[in-house]
């Protein structure tokens, strides 16, 4: 088996990665006709272009255009499907999937119709490959605190498989303490706590995050190493980065993926995750990203595997589900490696 083979072959979680980056570029010129709007491309090499950035903020121009072409609940039925189907393909056994609710609930779309949707998405993806899938919900900082309180009283009166709650959005202009509230609460409910931090901004959002909203994992938290006393108290805290390198180096967060930090918390023992973030915007998958790991920062087999065993660990399954996960991932990887050794 050559070493591609052997990465695919890794069994995988996916923690961070969301809905709406996740749409097929083919799924969006359905969108599109569906809507009775213009295509933002005509081919699908037009579309690698659509979907190339030249800094953050472009990015971001680009995501929000995206979010307008939904205009139906139901279509997040296909779109969440197609996302578990992308991911069941690199071998990726369960997904927490980020949904930013109150981007779609603002442009008129139903929260709990487009939560029944991506479920029906989830529901036949898991008859299909066999992968499970949870949501979280992205309060998103621009929306404010009071959005954020408004969208819990949404969670609590529905019984859906929400397992955490996470702000994404503009981490410059929107710092975590406002949300303090929010996240607090959130905890009470059951809720597990995320936050985007150190990704845009400096440690200070990190430490923000940590202080403020008592966030379990931290969302990409590349500028970490920044700050030597931070990195300590991520690693006492056991708190987990949910990293996405190809995501920085599609944004421009940094500037190749030989610059990535990820090798030093890696060496500091921190507890890191890899994912996506957005595939289909940044051209990417599961398997893509391990590969470029592997080829341009020397990640070994066991290493890449350490980060799969990572994100079932750190992952917001029940505990007993994530302990069958981690004997069925290791039973898997003891066979890889038996393979690799009678070769
Ligand atoms: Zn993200």
């Amino acid at each position: 088996m050559n070493i591609e083979g052997l990465i695919k072959a890794l069994p995988k979680v996916e923690q961070h990665v969301h809905i709406v980056g996740s749409i097929r570029p083919k799924t969006l010129l359905w969108l599109a006709e569906e809507g009775g709007v213009k295509k933002p491309y005509k081919t699908l090499k037009e579309a690698r272009g659509f979907f190339q950035y030249h800094d953050f903020p472009h990015f971001i121009s680009v995501y929000s255009k995206v979010i307008d072409y939904i205009t139906k609940e139901d279509q997040f039925d296909r779109i969440a499907y197609e996302m578990l189907e992308n991911d069941a393909r690199c071998n990726v056994r369960y997904v927490e999937a980020s949904f930013s609710a109150f981007d779609h609930v603002k442009e008129g779309l139903d929260y709990s119709l487009m939560l029944d949707a991506i479920n029906r998405g989830v529901h036949r993806a898991h008859r299909d490959f066999g992968i499970a899938c949870n949501l979280r919900i992205d309060l998103v900082r621009n929306y404010g605190p009071d959005v954020g309180m408004k969208i819990l009283d949404w969670i609590e009166q529905k019984d859906d498989n929400i397992v955490s709650i996470d702000i994404g959005g503009s981490e410059e202009r929107f710092p975590p303490k406002p949300f303090a509230p929010v996240f607090k609460r959130a905890k009470e409910l059951g809720l597990h706590l995320v936050a985007h931090a150190g990704e845009v901004a400096g440690p200070k959002s990190i430490w923000d995050a940590v202080k403020y909203l008592n966030a379990e994992h931290i969302g990409h938290g590349v500028v970490a190493y920044q700050d030597a006393k931070l990195m300590r108290y991520l690693l006492e805290r056991d708190i987990t980065l949910e990293m996405c390198p190809i995501s920085n180096v599609r944004t421009g967060i940094v500037s190749s993926i030989q610059k990535h930090p990820i090798r030093l918390f890696l060496e500091k023992r921190l507890r890191i995750t890899v994912s996506t973030d957005d595939p289909s915007m940044f051209n990417t998958d599961m398997n893509n990203d391990y590969m470029q790991l592997h080829r341009h920062l020397n990640f070994t087999i066991p290493e890449l595997f350490k980060l799969s065993l990572n994100a079932v660990e750190s992952s917001f399954l029940p505990e007993k589900r994530m302990i069958n996960m981690r004997k069925s991932f290791t039973k898997e990887y003891q066979q890889l490696q038996n393979l690799i050794n009678s070769n």
